[in-house]
């Protein structure tokens, strides 16, 4: 079995890539280090099931490439800045990842008649109205706000992986990928979890942004995947649209106290601006999860911090 995975060096993607590798199958990471980095695809770069090809998949694929790609079973596509502070930055190059390039992967995955697995997001629900969020809540975006490029290209990404579906009969799966968290995440990446962790461990106060009673729930990375592997592997499940995430909703001042708890730092907050159409409330219904795939996430947020702290204070992320 061969699979391409682009972002495989990011954060996910390189987990999922390690565990396809453990599995004896052939992995193709498609990555362009905008927001990923080597170091997390070293161990895998030696592997001989294991290549890398450098590239932005919004461009088109080049003749020698398709060559290389040929005979793929299963196209996931996961590269896209994630981290709210990635994607002001990459503003542009987010919108077209999620757009031109699902494009580009969906006409690869029709060309060798793949599988085609799409990694979208709790985001394309917006600042959510209903609580918890299941599959069939249509969201509460805003379509031209600070976070819209990345809320609606991943809504286009869903919108377009449906149509090859029905259009073309491809055999597509969509994961909701809710937060998540574990070894691997890059401690300047800007995300909650790697900024109260590197905070602590420098004994530095926390940035909580508004009055910290925004909730959200987070999922420890081990289990997302196991859920992402399930969604891949499973027999016909083409069309289908799935929530992946951790249903144990928190406060994030209660993630900071949680923080400097199990770092043994003092409980020392700096109370900073509440970034534009940041979501008040989010937490997944994983009802259709468990039933589709037999999942639910295994590791509580007291356990999966505690490997993530471990981790992040031998690494520095
Ligand atoms: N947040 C915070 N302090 C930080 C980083 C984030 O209080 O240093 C808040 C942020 O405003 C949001 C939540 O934590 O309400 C989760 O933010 P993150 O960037 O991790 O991801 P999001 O769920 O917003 O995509």
């Amino acid at each position: 079995m061969k699979v391409v995975i682009t972002g495989g060096a990011g954060f996910i993607g390189s987990h999922l890539c390690q565990r396809f590798i453990a599995d004896g199958v052939t992995v193709v990471c498609i990555d362009n280090f905008c927001t990923s980095r080597k170091s997390n695809i070293a161990e895998l770069l030696k592997h001989r099931n294991f290549s890398l090809l450098i590239k932005d998949v919004i461009q088109p694929f080049t003749d020698y490439e398709l060559i290389w790609l040929a005979g793929v079973n299963v196209v996931i596509h996961l590269a896209s800045p994630a981290s709210p502070e990635q994607y002001r930055r990459l503003d542009l190059e987010t919108a077209l990842v999620n757009s031109t390039g699902t494009k580009n992967m969906l006409d690869l995955a029709l060309k060798e008649g793949a599988r085609f697995v799409l990694a979208s997001t709790s985001e394309i629900y917006g600042d959510p109205e209903e609580h918890p969020q299941s599959e069939k809540y249509w969201g509460h975006v805003n379509p031209v706000g600070p976070r819209s490029h990345y809320d609606e290209s991943k809504r286009f990404a869903e919108m377009l992986t449906m149509l090859y579906h029905r259009k073309y009969g491809l055999d597509t799966r969509i994961a909701r990928i809710f937060n998540t968290y574990g070894p691997g995440m890059q401690a300047e990446d800007g995300r909650v979890i790697p900024n109260f962790i590197t905070q602590a461990l420098q004994g530095k106060s926390l940035t909580i942004y508004g009055d910290g009673s925004q909730t959200r729930s987070f999922c420890y990375i081990d289990d997302l995947i196991d859920g992402l592997y399930r969604l891949t592997m499973l027999p016909n499940l083409g069309g289908t649209i799935v929530n992946l995430g951790n249903q144990d909703e928190y406060e994030i001042k209660e993630i900071a106290a949680l923080i400097t708890s199990l770092c043994s730092s003092p409980a020392s907050y700096t109370y900073c601006k509440l970034p534009e159409d940041d979501p008040v409330r989010r937490r997944p219904d994983i009802t259709k999860a468990k039933e589709l795939l037999d999942w639910a996430p295994q590791v509580p947020l007291v356990e999966g911090l505690a490997r993530t702290i471990e981790h992040f204070s031998q690494t520095g992320s």
